[in-house]
């Protein structure tokens, strides 16, 4: 049996035996994404064939609801993406393990040379919401573990946000959400291929929040520690 023959005894055709209301979701999305998006830019892409060069690095939040590329309107090769729990960056650290989010910082930073990073936190995250509760401390890996260890990268700012604010309620959460972008900009600068760069004048680093009830972003301003709304009729 040659090889392809054999791959589809052991598999079937998967489309047609696992259909799925997701799938079917998905694959009339793909479907619209290639009569409106693929095939007008048909150029682009294959002029994003030989490479990428975009010039900002966007870090945000697995939300669902917030998605960098819908927010920013922005085209295929515009912007790279890391997306994770709680929109964090972790500090610079060489120990062993899997760093998943350094290696996109590094191949960003050093590789495709953006210009610009910004952390895209969010209005009722619920890592922020959990990193404020502790609710997860204390779980085993794979039961809320994996979720409590990295969310612990807000520990040290969550004690401040507690001090001011308790553990309950939208004005702490908002102050969490808030602090997690300071601490994930504090950690990038503890790389030293950011701090260098931002030094020269070759990347700026930026703060915000996307609120998802009224669809606002707002940048932080470091001077003050304020967020503003982005767009000044907001
Ligand atoms: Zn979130």
């Amino acid at each position: 049996m040659r090889l392809a023959s054999r791959k589809r005894a052991r598999h079937g055709n998967w489309m047609s035996t696992s259909p799925s209301i997701e799938l079917d979701t998905l694959l009339a999305g793909y479907r619209r994404f290639r009569e409106n998006r693929w095939n007008p830019q048909h150029e682009r892409w294959s002029a994003l064939r030989e490479g990428q060069s975009p010039r900002v690095m966007i870090i945000a939040c697995s939300d669902s609801r917030v998605d960098p590329s819908q927010i920013f309107d922005v085209d295929p090769g515009e912007v790279f993406v890391v997306r994770n729990v709680a929109a964090m960056v972790p500090p610079f650290e060489t120990t062993p393990g899997y760093h998943g989010v350094s290696a996109a910082l590094e191949f960003a930073v050093q590789v495709l040379k953006v210009r610009e990073i910004l952390v895209m936190g969010h209005g009722m995250c619920g890592g922020c919401k959990a990193a404020l509760t502790k609710e997860l401390y204390g779980t085993t890996p794979g039961e809320g573990g994996f979720i409590a260890d990295w969310i612990g990268l807000l520990d040290e700012a969550r004690e401040d946000v507690v001090r001011e604010h308790g553990t309950e309620g939208r004005q702490a959460e908002r102050a969490m959400e808030q602090a997690g972008v300071k601490v994930s900009l504090a950690n990038l600068r503890s790389f030293p291929c950011v701090q260098h760069k931002e030094a020269s004048g070759e990347l700026v680093l930026r703060g915000s929040l996307f609120a998802i009830s009224d669809g606002i972003l707002r940048f932080l301003d470091e001077e003050t520690g304020e967020f503003n709304p982005a767009l000044q009729d907001q």
